[in-house]
């Protein structure tokens, strides 16, 4: 069923199943989870990392690995609006969590960024692909948090080659003047996008964003790639 449509439906005439295990969830329960497989999802152990220059904050709840890695490949090659919708969801519940520790006003908490940008896709790779990713997870962001999705704001007019194979510094040379920006009136900016790696490419959106007038850029990405040698990398 469309969320749309399932949104006007008493959660008592349709409870909420968990997409793991088909239980139930209660009714106060948030999203698509149960408790124990929420539990049970590989965290990112430190959810709020260090982000490359340039990038004031940077929030990744989930690591890239088990069912996180699936979503995200759902998501991003087979369209996935419900991976879509539980990614989003998690992220932005960590976001809420880290910048309000917990309690929902601005009282002891930096406040949240002014808008929320998508990393953009090329046309070529739009095209190719049919959707962005990355819009499909800040919309559901963006209600969540409460703030407006910049949509066009920011393009990527390089395509480069696939990321995937390069190191850090190959990827910064792949990502020179890959975006360029519409300007911004001082306005803070918060980068959405599926999978932080090496964070190349926060990085050179955020030197774009900046030099185009942001004041500053974060980045919230809903997994993170494991360190190469850490235990949950093996
Ligand atoms: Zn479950």
């Amino acid at each position: 069923m469309r969320p749309s449509i399932r949104r006007w439906i008493p959660t008592s005439l349709f409870p909420h199943i968990c997409v793991l295990c088909d239980q139930v969830c209660p009714a106060q329960a948030n999203g698509d989870l149960c408790e124990h497989c929420r539990r049970g999802l590989p965290w990112n152990p430190a959810r709020d990392l260090n982000g490359p220059p340039g990038v004031t904050r940077c929030v990744s709840p989930l690591l890239y690995q088990g069912h996180p890695r699936a979503w995200v490949r759902r998501l991003k090659f087979h369209q996935g609006l419900a991976e879509a919708r539980l990614l989003g969801t998690l992220l932005a519940e960590t976001v809420l969590d880290e910048y309000f520790d917990g309690c929902r006003n601005n009282e002891g908490g930096q406040a949240l960024p002014d808008v929320l940008v998508p990393v953009p896709l090329s046309l070529r790779r739009l095209a190719g692909r049919g959707h962005n990713q990355a819009l499909s997870l800040a919309n559901v962001i963006g209600r969540r948090v409460s703030r407006p999705v910049k949509r066009r704001h920011v393009r990527r007019v390089r395509h480069g080659v696939p990321q995937r194979a390069l190191s850090r510094k190959q990827r910064l040379n792949n990502l020179t003047n890959a975006f360029v920006s519409r300007p911004w009136q001082g306005e803070r900016v918060a980068v959405i996008d599926d999978v932080i790696t090496t964070g190349a490419t926060l990085e050179a959106l955020a030197h774009c964003l900046l030099a185009a007038g942001a004041s500053e850029v974060h980045g919230w990405c809903a997994t993170r790639t494991p360190e190469p040698h850490s235990p949950a990398a093996g």
